[in-house]
């Protein structure tokens, strides 16, 4: 599972609250097989949502991850060869990457708004449909009358009927139609911020993270950063996408639904060692939930010829497993 010509793994956390067990799992995850391969180890925080990221939260998230067991090589606090390393500082490195992918041909200016978007998506299931060409119509439509109202368009990577098969180290192979299933993504918003897709392909490729940890909700995700990543003559990393944790209805665990993160864990009693023994166990790599330390979590990595990957349901029970008060 592990290739051991790994350099370098990263961990992108949101700082928009106190980490939650599914955050904490994906974390140790990729640090774990990051060192395990012998691999460096970024820390980046994905704060370009100035809304919901915080300064404060930035911090608890550090000491968090420090709390857990982590180190890293590189990271907002410690710097780096390719600081900064909160991409609200990383402007510079988007727009010259967004004026690259516009010199290629494979950007187009969105003049709809969030509204526009959703009436024309009035499909059944009641979400967005992927943006395609009735919205790239729909926009240029509009984009001379916008434009004199002094709008600014939003600027999208402009998909040219791509479909492209990722392989994950767990999964095997899925092949996305990109149109179809997500759409031209955002690279620019309206606001002046700039896209996720965009800033993490960017932040990955001239960070050299080539091998890339993380939840298999982003898994779709990889065929599309793939793609983009192609056009600015990025390296495609390996992809590793973990289970989820999700609470006793199924639903995944969210830090604004307080009770899994790891403050309230920490309150409660929770012990590091125990939830890294959690996590090893968890993800199939040891047969019983025990006290790990730091060490001992990379070497079961190490071992490791795979993983499990169906989703982790929490129950009362796993709470009872972190919080063990005789650790
Ligand atoms: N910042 C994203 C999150 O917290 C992760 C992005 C990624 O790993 O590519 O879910």
């Amino acid at each position: 599972m592990i290739d051991p010509n790994w350099t370098c793994g990263r961990y992108a956390p949101s700082p928009t609250g106190s980490q939650h067990l599914g955050n904490a799992l994906t974390a140790l995850a990729a640090w774990g097989i990051a060192r395990a391969a012998g691999a460096r180890f970024v820390l980046r925080m994905d704060d370009l949502d100035t809304q919901r990221c915080r300064p404060e939260y930035d911090r608890m998230v550090l000491d968090e991850l420090a709390w857990l067991g982590l180190d890293w090589d590189e990271g907002p606090d410690r710097g780096g060869p390719h600081a900064p390393y909160r991409q609200s500082q990383r402007s510079e490195q988007y727009q010259a990457a967004l004026q690259r992918l516009t010199e290629a041909g494979r950007t187009a200016q969105c003049w709809l708004s969030r509204k526009d978007l959703s009436e024309l998506a009035s499909a059944p299931h009641g979400h967005p449909q992927p943006y395609g060409p009735q919205e790239r119509q729909a926009s240029d439509a509009v984009a001379q009358q916008r434009q004199a109202d002094g709008m600014a368009p939003a600027v999208r990577f402009r998909l040219n009927g791509e479909r492209r098969t990722v392989q994950d180290r767990l999964r095997g192979a899925r092949t996305v139609d990109l149109e179809a299933e997500l759409g031209d993504p955002v690279l620019y918003r309206r606001d002046g911020m700039f896209g996720y897709q965009l800033a993490t392909v960017i932040d990955d490729h001239q960070m050299g993270v080539d091998h890339v940890v993380r939840g298999h909700d982003l898994w779709g995700d990889a065929a599309l950063q793939a793609t983009v990543g192609e056009v600015l003559g990025a390296r495609e990393p390996a992809w590793v996408h973990l289970p989820l944790v999700v609470d006793s209805e199924g639903t995944r665990l969210s830090k604004r639904r307080g009770e899994w993160t790891l403050e309230a864990l920490r309150a409660q009693g929770a012990s590091a060692a125990l939830i890294r023994g959690w996590v090893a166990n968890q993800l199939g790599l040891t047969p019983t939930a025990d006290a790990l330390s730091p060490t001992a979590l990379i070497a079961r990595f190490a071992q490791a010829t795979t993983m499990k990957t169906h989703d982790i349901m929490l129950r009362a029970d796993d709470l009872a497993q972190i919080t063990r008060s005789s650790h």
